[in-house]
């Protein structure tokens, strides 16, 4: 199995200054921890300062969103290339956020996760229910459409790497965590569906994120579980001490 993925999504917030303060001290207090992969998404205006703050160290840097055009009249976007340019390795595509507030649709978040694959930047592709969804039955039908349009013509068989993130929009900074049980099931659910969509050796070489309130107190837990192979956190980042712990869930 590939090492488990702790990605910690900063979203609106934090000036370079603070960004940079928030890298530093994460870089201090998980430095020689190579059995897990961490990643951050500064804002975009923070990406170069952080990136030379984590230069040589074990800490990726990912964005938050991207343009699925390479360049053009598209005021106020970013393409792939910038990101590769300014350092990223990873981008976050499809946040509930983006689909929520942006519009953004499966068919749109699969043009970014093509584009970003063929740039050879590493999509975190997320998916994930509402409450009245979950309440309705509904979740593991979601999950799978929004699965398959969002994945629909890509094959992974270049060797391409993916990370999905099972966020659940109703555990998004609510402070309500699904239960270790209940992310266990729609990650199994997401394997099985990946495992249709692009055969069993990549499906168990995709890692699964659980996104959603992940805290230093609750991680372990959800850690423990088969499919879960790392966390998506948003709130529980922005502090490096406590991002640290969640990444250190071992100890
Ligand atoms: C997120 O937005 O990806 C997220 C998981 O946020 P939070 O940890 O704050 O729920």
């Amino acid at each position: 199995m590939p090492k488990p993925i702790f990605g910690g999504n900063w979203k609106m917030h934090k000036t370079m200054q603070q960004a940079v303060r928030t890298v530093g001290e994460l870089k201090k207090e998980i430095q020689n921890l190579d059995e897990v992969e961490v990643v951050v998404f500064p804002p975009f205006t923070a990406l170069s300062s952080v990136k030379a703050v984590i230069e040589g160290s074990s800490i990726a840097l990912g964005a938050q969103n991207m343009h699925e055009k390479e360049e053009g009249a598209y005021t106020g976007e970013i393409s792939s290339s910038m990101l590769l340019d300014v350092g990223c390795e990873y981008v976050i595509l499809g946040h509930s956020e983006r689909r929520q507030y942006f519009g953004e649709t499966d068919n749109q978040i699969n043009k970014k996760a093509r584009a970003a694959l063929s740039s050879g930047l590493i999509p975190i592709l997320c998916v994930g229910e509402r409450l009245k969804e979950r309440k309705d039955g509904k979740a593991e039908e979601i999950v799978s459409v929004q699965l398959r349009g969002c994945l629909e013509g890509i094959d992974l068989q270049g060797g391409e790497k993916l990370v999905i993130a099972y966020e659940p929009v109703w555990a998004i900074g609510t402070g309500e965590t699904a239960t270790p049980e209940q992310a266990q099931e729609m990650h199994r659910f997401i394997r099985i569906t990946l495992e249709e969509l692009l055969g069993k050796e990549i499906a168990y070489s995709i890692r699964i994120q659980y996104g959603g309130s992940a805290k230093p107190d609750n991680i372990k837990g959800l850690m423990c579980q088969p499919d879960i192979d790392g966390a998506l956190v948003g709130g529980a980042s922005l502090e490096a001490s406590s991002f640290a712990r969640i990444i250190k869930y071992k100890e």
